[in-house]
């Protein structure tokens, strides 16, 4: 990419393209050539952006709701406005096709919109009284504080746009710490913030080795919530750090979604769903469809047309050819992480119908859409998050076995379920345990929906009206007659 940006941190309103503690390259993960690269903050700019942040929050706490809405709107507007070229971007640094990155930059437009007009929606209540001697109790929603938002590389607009909508529509103040892997995707998205006019120190923006980073902001006395996209294994150990300061976190971690396949399905309609949902973003997804259970009388048929649709994805560098539709996986642990899971399938069980290889005769780290038929209940593509282009595949008897299976894991983002039964799918959508359950489609995530899941999928939610009050703490003013 020819005119991929200079990288640069966002600190009390400056841009700083140096690096207190050096710098990291930017690879394109379907070439492996360098595309820049990226500051890794030091300690004492980690420490001038915690001060900007507080001195932000006293400020943008106490803009009226509806300037802080003009501001955001016109980020969104923005947004949607430079959309093809940060889509462009998108695609050079992590990987995925154009016509996913696109969509995924104008609805991150669409998430700022809805979380800004929160701004104007959330006045509180007042609560009736029980006393004659009470004149008022009301009850609101303060702004939390500066707030410390890690984010990770397979959505680095939409994910960040969440966070950032939420904690600037409520009043705080932001340090936003993208992957590694995609520093000018989450960039360009605080541009159009600086852009649309937001007051100086609101929003900064850090780049650096996770760990380091991420302890030495959640540990500082400013920082009052930490928003946090990525493993759960990262996740339990972010949360514990935000515990000890009593901070309020929000952990969106991994999940293993599985998928129940009634045989009352519409089947054509329901395995073109369900390749498209697999291998979309190369299966990078936290909500992606991972574990398929099939009805028996349907499993067959299904594992071989949805195994003829997965060979037949065209896979390549998204960037040079616009007839790719699955690009390469992040970067080179992702690929090793593939070739383990299909190492541990169950013994003799389970068997690979199609891919489980990487593409031969190729720079980059791509690796084929795998299809696994029978899997063991043990394997690790049954157990754990694949975060790839790995399909499993089971058979199930009865309905309620199903629904045994998908709720075995400690995992609960996404499940979904495809039937023609009214029966089955109500019967579906209050057994499935999940954050989200999605009958006969794959859209659980929309701008004006909560997000979020349970169990070791972590808890509370972005988007909707929850993204908005995820950032603010409940208050409680009660007036009393003087004089009594
Ligand atoms: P990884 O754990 O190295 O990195 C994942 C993300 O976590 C990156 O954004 C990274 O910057 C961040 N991270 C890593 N260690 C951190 C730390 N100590 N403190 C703060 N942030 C830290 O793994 P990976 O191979 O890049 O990604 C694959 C794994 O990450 C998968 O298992 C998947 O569950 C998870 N993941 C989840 C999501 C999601 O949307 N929930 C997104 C990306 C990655």
């Amino acid at each position: 990419m020819t005119d991929y940006p200079t990288i640069k941190m966002l600190i009390g309103g400056e841009w700083v393209a140096d690096g207190g503690a050096g710098t990291m390259p930017v690879v394109n993960p379907a070439t492996e050539a360098v595309l820049g690269q990226c500051p890794k903050a030091s300690t004492e700019q980690l420490d001038a952006a915690l001060a900007v942040a507080d001195e932000g929050f006293a400020i943008w706490s106490r803009t009226p709701g509806i300037e802080r809405y003009r501001i955001l709107r016109r980020a969104g507007e923005l947004l949607r406005e430079r959309a093809p070229e940060i889509a462009r971007v998108i695609t050079a640094e992590m990987g995925k096709p154009h016509a996913q990155a696109l969509p995924e930059v104008s609805v991150s437009g669409d998430v700022i919109d809805f979380l800004a007009e929160e701004a104007k929606r959330q006045g509180g209540r007042l609560v009736p009284v029980r006393s004659a001697s009470l004149l008022s109790q009301q009850v609101t929603h303060e702004p939390v504080g500066p707030s410390v938002l890690l984010t990770p590389w397979n959505f680095p607009v939409n994910l960040a746009a969440r966070k950032l909508g939420g904690a600037l529509a409520a009043g705080c103040s932001a340090i936003l710490k993208p992957a590694e892997d995609t520093p000018a995707s989450a960039q360009l998205l605080v541009e159009c913030f600086v852009d649309a006019g937001l007051p100086k120190g609101v929003l900064n923006l850090v780049y650096g080795d996770p760990g380091p980073v991420s302890e030495h902001l959640i540990a500082s006395p400013i920082t009052r919530k930490v928003s946090f996209t990525g493993s759960t294994a990262v996740g339990k150990h972010l949360g514990a750090l935000a515990a000890q300061g009593m901070k309020r976190f929000t952990p969106e971690l991994g999940g293993h979604a599985p998928v129940v396949i009634g045989e009352s399905a519409d089947f054509e309609r329901t395995v073109a769903a369900c390749v498209g949902g697999k291998f979309r973003n190369a299966g990078q997804v936290c909500v992606s469809p991972t574990r398929f259970l099939v009805a028996r009388g349907i499993y067959d048929k299904f594992v071989s047309e949805f195994a003829a649709q997965a060979q037949a994805i065209r896979v390549g560098d998204a960037g040079a050819d616009e007839s790719v539709e699955m690009g390469p996986l992040a970067h080179e642990r992702r690929v090793a992480a593939m070739q383990a899971v299909l190492d541990d399938l169950g013994g003799e069980s389970g068997e690979v119908v199609t891919g489980g290889s990487t593409v031969a005769n190729t720079n980059g780290f791509f690796f084929q859409p795998t299809v696994v038929a029978n899997p063991g209940p043990d394997s690790r593509l049954m157990t754990e998050e694949p975060f790839g282009p790995i399909a499993g595949i089971v058979p199930y008897d009865s309905i309620e076995d199903a629904v045994l299976i998908a709720n075995s894991l400690r995992y609960g983002l996404a499940s979904y379920a495809f039937t023609s039964s009214l029966d089955e799918s109500a019967y579906l959508g209050r057994a499935l345990r999940a954050g989200m359950v999605a009958i006969n489609h794959f859209s659980v995530s929309s701008p004006e929906t909560p997000f979020g899941g349970i169990g070791d999928s972590g808890f509370g939610s972005e988007s909707g009206e929850e993204g908005y009050l995820g950032y603010t703490e409940t208050k409680l003013v009660t007036v009393g007659k003087a004089g009594i």
